[in-house]
């Protein structure tokens, strides 16, 4: 089955291998090591000051940010499920958080932003996606977080990048704190969060650390000598360096990111020309996010007669979206077979005759 779901992604043969080893311990110069070559790498991936690998899923970052990164009020950003997961766990802690709630397709209204932080001086931390995996809409974050610190330089930018992280080149300039996980772009089983951290951000930690699991300034302080306050993940540590690596011998982060763009581009067009809409308005690169009354059928036949795993959405639109993925060192030929595969079962629902169309658009589109 090919599993092509915007989360989890599937593990590469050389990863699952990396991490068939026996289990060493995590107090140990030879974890340490191997800690250290990852630290350095996701510093690299993440182009930011600090890194941080905590042991659960990435929810579990998201929430360590809402502790040790907002101590008065929160400023949310909720355009589907994961925005609204920083609510509720704001709602959680008794933080007090305004929202911002727009429909599953509609990126953050920019303007809409900057005036809530300019009147409500108490906000001081934003809590935003890079790409709603929701619907797959793509927030202009790096713009807000410019436009905000040029206001407001002490409210912190949290950006959840979970599906972005790994998928495009993201300008952390003004960006404080930058959340991600193992099981989308950087194709780990779950279980691993990854957190970057910038000047103002780690000063924020360093200043007050909140929590006991999740405090911050008790993992930073032993992270910087490359161990974890509690047991590391070791084993998804050792995936996430086997990884980063394989993504350096694979071309490097540049082309896994122009690799990204291309299949996602080709991808959305080939949909388009099969007669689908594409969801977002502003389409992230992690997926292609198509709203249309035959999804779930869709879905099913691609599983049962063509061994093809996609997404379908949740809440109100669970049963009407279905998205690609197209993060990770995801092969051409298999964007390309669940496109062809797409329209072998709109054949099938007596919608469209076949003829090869999404396949010759995507290679079209891909190789141009
Ligand atoms: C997957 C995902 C998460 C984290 O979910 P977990 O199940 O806790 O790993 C958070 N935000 C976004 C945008 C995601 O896609």
């Amino acid at each position: 089955m090919l599993l092509l779901t915007p989360g989890p992604t599937p593990v590469p043969e050389a990863i699952r291998v990396a991490m068939s080893t026996p289990t060493i311990h995590h107090r140990t110069p030879e974890f340490e090591a191997i800690f250290g070559t990852a630290r350095s790498l996701l510093k690299r991936l993440f182009g930011m000051e600090e890194v941080l690998m905590l042991a659960s899923s990435g929810t579990g970052a998201m929430e360590a940010c809402v502790l040790n990164l907002c101590h008065s009020k929160a400023l949310v950003v909720n355009s589907g499920k994961f925005g609204e997961r920083f609510g509720k766990i704001c709602a959680a802690y008794g933080k007090e958080y305004v929202e911002i709630k727009n429909e599953w397709d509609t990126p953050v209204d920019v303007e809409t932003l900057l005036e809530i932080i300019e009147e409500d001086s108490r906000i001081d931390a934003i809590f935003i996606q890079i790409c709603e995996s929701a619907g797959g809409v793509r927030h202009p974050v790096e713009e807000i977080a410019r436009k905000v610190k040029a206001i407001r330089n002490d409210v912190m930018i949290v950006a959840d990048g979970i599906t972005a992280v790994g998928v495009e080149k993201i300008d952390t300039t003004h960006i404080d704190a930058l959340i991600s996980g193992s099981q989308k772009a950087l194709m780990l089983p779950p279980g691993l969060a990854l957190l970057g951290l910038n000047t103002d951000a780690i000063a924020k930690v360093e200043n007050k650390g909140v929590g006991y699991y999740f405090n911050l300034k008790t993992e930073l302080k032993n992270q910087r000598k490359n161990t974890t306050a509690w047991t590391a993940a070791t084993t998804l540590v050792i995936g996430l360096k086997a990884m980063l690596e394989l993504i350096e011998e694979q071309g490097g982060l540049e082309k896994l990111y122009t690799d990204t763009e291309k299949r996602a581009h080709a991808c959305n067009e080939a949909l388009k020309a099969l007669g689908f809409h594409i969801y977002p308005k502003a389409p992230a690169r992690a997926m292609s996010s198509v709203l249309d009354e035959d999804a779930l059928k869709i879905r099913k036949l691609l599983k049962t007669t063509y061994g093809v795993n996609i997404a379908g959405g949740q809440d109100h639109i669970k049963d009407t979206l279905f998205r690609i993925n197209h993060m990770g060192l995801v092969a051409v030929y298999e964007t390309a077979w669940a496109l062809n595969a797409i329209e072998l079962v709109l054949a099938s629902l007596g919608r469209r005759a076949y003829d090869g169309t999404a396949n010759r658009v995507f290679s079209e589109r891909f190789y141009q």
